[in-house]
């Protein structure tokens, strides 16, 4: 279990990704870079502790929040020039169980129930910010103006106010909301591959190709051709069946851990449907129609500043409300014909739902509105892989010592780097040694 701190602010995004050179003038997400420059580790768990006695993790956190708490009471002095800087700590984001178990939330992604208990009423509720999911209250309503909208903030979704909230500052009037959702990881890891499987399920209905295996060796061609088209990296050697949860009755959700791959079938299918005859049902133009939209709203905020102004955000909020539109529209008309495993409603639609109603909300009460993928995890999930990678290679018996450790030296060879690229600086030819647990730097 790996925590950090990060400055909301940064460099923006890597510019391959960008269509137009970045404008300097105007604040940037915290994107580029080298995670160990941009991420710094504050608290690494191996999970054998935390899972054997939840208080360890607790005890851990409560730490790191009195410590951020003074950054803002105290600030932090500069030793050479003397000069106090204050920070003020805006939320904590992280995965859906990573929240769940900060906070203790009792409204999360796996309270949900369909099931109305002895009163008539919806047990639990999906969104520790609205009552989404609770009775009258629908989480997978996908409209303008849905009735979870009136129910933000009115009720709490914890029986005691955090730790983490009581003792930072919070939104007075809805503290759920220092907990922030991930919209990266709600398309890419979540409704996206979703929405890919079940698009690529109906596709293999139009495939010239007389059985099975042949409709998946042809879309495996297609597939590879397109990447190299594009130069994009193919992430898979081959579109198999259980890539695309295909037969899987219980929800076509995809079966890869990958969210690049996400963005990447997301682009192709729109190729692909315009190469197939169309669909008796006439879905697969919906669905090209769906990624078009999803499509153009990830690559406008990946060229976006941390604020969008007001008709960047109700434009984009659009394009993703028409996405979610049409993949409810898909999800009903299919559970109709008996085929509820496609365009599966998970929760993390409503996460979506939100993220849309909050940019077009903003938008009309300031005319600004916040990066969305500002508290994603994108890079962060990078920052794990590494710190994990470095937990496997030290002694057991001090893992959380040593991994800290190490972690430093890494910070440091990346820090000489970075500085190299833009100072000139010479990169790091020193050596690091540890000296009686100590670690020195010889050069
Ligand atoms: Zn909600």
């Amino acid at each position: 279990m790996t925590t950090s701190l990060q400055s909301v602010l940064g460099t923006g995004f890597a510019d391959k990704r960008l269509k137009a050179p970045k404008d300097t003038t105007s604040l940037q997400c915290n994107y580029s870079g080298h995670t160990f420059c941009m991420r710094f580790v504050v608290s690494v768990i191996p999970k054998t502790a935390y899972e054997s006695n939840a208080a360890f993790f607790e005890k851990a956190m409560d730490a790191v929040v009195q410590s951020l708490g003074a950054l803002l009471r105290d600030g932090l002095t500069h030793p050479l020039t003397g000069e106090r800087f204050f920070f003020v700590v805006l939320g904590v984001k992280g995965d859906l169980p990573y929240l769940q178990k900060l906070g203790k939330l009792n409204r999360s992604w796996n309270t949900t129930s369909k099931k109305r208990s002895r009163g008539g009423r919806l047990a639990g509720g999906t969104c520790h910010l609205c009552l989404a999911g609770t009775a009258g209250c629908h989480a997978e309503e996908i409209v303008d103006h849905p009735q979870w909208e009136v129910t933000i903030g009115v009720r709490q979704p914890w029986l005691r106010t955090p730790f983490i909230v009581q003792h930072l500052c919070h939104n007075l009037s809805n503290p759920a909301s220092f907990f922030k959702h991930d919209l990266w990881h709600s398309v890419h890891l979540g409704l996206g591959k979703s929405f890919v499987c079940s698009c690529l399920q109906i596709a293999l209905e139009v495939v010239p190709a007389t059985n099975n295996e042949d409709r998946f060796r042809w879309l495996t061609n297609h597939y590879r051709a397109w990447c190299k088209d594009t130069s994009s990296q193919p992430h898979v050697t081959k579109i198999t069946p259980s890539l695309i949860s295909y037969g899987e009755k219980t929800g076509a959700a995809g079966a890869w851990r990958k969210g690049a791959l996400t963005t990447n079938l997301m682009r192709w299918i729109v190729v692909l449907v315009s190469a197939l005859s169309s669909d008796k049902g006439g879905y697969l133009s919906l669905c090209a129609t769906a990624a078009v939209n999803l499509n153009e709203f990830f690559s406008c905020l990946h060229n976006a500043p941390l604020f969008l102004s007001g008709n960047e955000a109700t434009y984009l909020a659009g394009k993703g409300m028409t996405f979610l539109k049409i993949y409810a529209r898909l999800a009903l008309d299919l559970f109709r014909e008996g085929r509820p495993h496609l365009f599966a409603v998970y929760p993390k639609i409503h996460v979506i739902h939100h993220f849309l109603w909050d940019m077009r909300q903003e938008a009309g009460d300031h005319n600004l509105s916040l990066h969305p993928l500002s508290a994603a995890c994108q890079m962060d999930e990078d920052l794990v892989g590494r710190v994990s990678r470095l937990s496997r290679r030290v002694n057991i018996r001090a893992v959380i010592q040593r991994t800290l450790e190490r972690y430093l030296i890494g910070c440091y060879a990346a820090w000489r780097e970075a500085a190299a690229a833009t100072e000139h600086v010479e990169p790091a030819t020193h050596v690091i040694q540890r000296d009686r647990g100590h670690f020195k730097v010889s050069h």
